[in-house]
C-alpha cells in the first residue's frame, strides 16, 4: 500500500483510538497525542504502552476494539497492513474505509463467519 494511504489509515485508527481513550479520561487521550507526536524514542511513553494502559481500564468489548486498533497499527509498522492475515490477498480499500481494523478480506471473513455461525447460531 502507498505511504500516503497508509498514513491516512493510520490517522483514522488513531482518531478511533482517541475516542476510546476519552472514555477513560482526557489524560489518556492527551497521552496518545504525546506518544504519537513526540519523536518515538524520546516520548515518555510509547504509543503501545498508552494503548495497553487504556485497554486495561475499558470494559471487555471496548478493550477488544482497542486491541484491534493496536494490531492494525502494528501491521502498518510491519508493512502488512491492508492484506488479509489469512490468505495475504489485498483487502478491498472500500472495506478498509468502512472498517480500518479489518484483518481479513471479504472472502475469508465470510468463510470465518460461516464456520463460527454454524456452531454459534442457536437452533430453533
Ligand atoms: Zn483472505
Amino acid at each position: 500500500m502507498e505511504a500516503t494511504k497508509l498514513n491516512y489509515f493510520r490517522k483514522r485508527l488513531l482518531a478511533e483510538l482517541r475516542q476510546h481513550a476519552r472514555q477513560v479520561g482526557e489524560d489518556q487521550a492527551a497521552a496518545i497525542d504525546a506518544a504519537n507526536d513526540g519523536a518515538k524514542e524520546s516520548a515518555d511513553l510509547s504509543l503501545r504502552d498508552v494503548i495497553g494502559e487504556i485497554a486495561l481500564r475499558l470494559g471487555e468489548r471496548e478493550s477488544q476494539m482497542v486491541a484491534d486498533i493496536d494490531q492494525a497499527l502494528l501491521r502498518i509498522e510491519e508493512g502488512s497492513y491492508g492484506r488479509c492475515v489469512r490468505c495475504n490477498t489485498p483487502i478491498d480499500e472500500r472495506r478498509l474505509e468502512a472498517l480500518p481494523t479489518a484483518r481479513y478480506d471479504a472472502t475469508c471473513q465470510a468463510a470465518i463467519e460461516d464456520a463460527n455461525g454454524r456452531s454459534a447460531r442457536p437452533t430453533l
